[in-house]
């Protein structure tokens, strides 16, 4: 595997600047169409599978993470308060209490929950300048997150449906877990206290994982409750958590949320906290360096490049792009000025699709395809080509060409 901070460099995915600071990577057009392709992978997803996306702000009141617990638990990795008119505003450290508000900003039956409410939204840590490097240890992160608001019955099935999205998301990424984990509290007092819920939530992740091989390993849940762990290894074997299933029982009491039953009376929601391919910047560094920059087709900056053979092909080259374009595929133009077919080919190695077009091809209306592995296909009309790549693009298939 590669080392995604040289690579991104290399491709101009992203990079940093000392005067932005450590941490926070800024990314260039490439990158960002990366990124891009990623979130509306993940959008698309969530929406099929029942999820209503929300925005909310990276900013809060001191007052908020107070009732979360954060301010107790979890305020070293926090960002220290910004001052305002008698208030303490604080950047973000998860998404959690701003949907826990959103939840309680509406009343809700029985009939609602599962409500599954999603965001793919910032959020901040402050990383010592040490640790950071690349894309994995950021001080700005974007956080592909949802919150299920659902009965105590609901949750392993809310949790099969996560581990389910998961498991799909990979499968299109092209990558793979390292292992799975049942992450629960150790020793030490940086969880919250109820020995009861702690059981029951572990239990009901236990039951989500049976029949999937996994560890369980203590300290490493979450302040608020124990989880699964979806690990990923990276170019040097180092693990870390890419997705993550969390069932929360503490949460909804301290921001004392609820819904109306059959009975008229108010209940109390589990709130399961998940993330289908965690923060984007982590997604994207593991993708880098598990493809070496030659993403699937539906995450490759450049998607298809046209190669005309010589001048004479140009307006035919053109207009596969424009083609293309059409079909929201992202194609350019390899001119022969570039240099030899050979030299194109080779320039273009990350592409997917290569489109050669000679005289013969240009007049015929076809092209000649080449694909990234190194095969090539018999000249095929250009609508076809552009209909078949559009195809496997959009089901997000891994395969080039079936
Ligand atoms: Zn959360």
């Amino acid at each position: 595997m590669h080392d995604h901070r040289k690579l991104g460099r290399e491709l101009d995915l992203f990079d940093t600047d000392p005067l932005i600071g450590a941490g926070l990577p800024y990314w260039l057009p490439d990158g960002a169409v990366v990124r891009h392709a990623l979130e509306e992978y993940i959008r698309g997803a969530e929406l099929r599978a029942g999820y209503r996306h929300v925005h909310s702000p990276v900013l809060g009141k001191r007052e908020l993470y107070e009732i979360s617990g954060h301010w107790s638990h979890y305020s070293e990795d926090m960002f220290p308060p910004m001052d305002l008119g008698g208030e303490q505003l604080v950047l973000r450290p998860s998404l959690c209490p701003h949907h826990a508000l959103i939840y309680r900003s509406r009343s809700h039956s029985y009939r609602e929950p599962p409500l599954r409410m999603a965001e793919l939204g910032g959020m901040y840590r402050s990383e010592l300048s040490g640790v950071l490097g690349g894309l994995t240890r950021v001080r700005a992160i974007q956080l592909n997150d949802a919150h299920i608001f659902c009965t105590l019955d609901q949750v392993a099935a809310e949790a099969r449906g996560a581990l389910e999205l998961i498991r799909d998301a990979y499968a299109a990424l092209g990558i793979e877990a390292a292992r799975y984990r049942l992450s629960l509290p150790g020793p030490g007092g940086k969880y919250v206290a109820d020995p009861e819920l702690w059981r029951r939530s572990a239990d009901l992740l236990a039951e989500v994982l049976d029949g999937v091989d996994h560890e369980a390993v203590e300290g490493e849940a979450a302040f608020y409750g124990p989880k699964i762990d979806v690990q990923i290894a990276d170019s040097a074997g180092r693990e870390s958590t890419l997705s993550t299933i969390q069932v929360d029982f503490h949460q909804p009491s301290r921001f004392d949320l609820h819904y109306i039953g059959p009975d008229g009376a108010r209940h109390r929601p589990v709130m399961v906290h998940r993330s289908i391919i965690g923060s984007v910047e982590r997604a994207v560094a593991h993708l880098v360096e598990r493809h070496g920059g030659a993403f699937p087709a539906w995450l490759a900056p450049t998607q298809l490049v046209a190669l005309p053979v010589s001048e004479g092909e140009l307006p035919q080259a053109d207009a596969l792009v424009r083609r293309c374009a059409e079909r929201g595929l992202r194609a350019e133009i390899a001119r022969p000025e570039r240099g030899s077919l050979g030299a194109r080919v080779r320039d273009a190695r990350l592409v997917p699709y290569q489109a050669v077009i000679g005289a013969k091809e240009a007049a015929a209306g076809q092209v000649a395809l080449r694909l990234r592995d190194g095969r090539k296909l018999d000249p095929m009309p250009a609508a076809e080509a552009v209909d078949r790549i559009s195809a496997s693009v959009g089901a997000h298939r891994t395969e080039l060409w079936d």
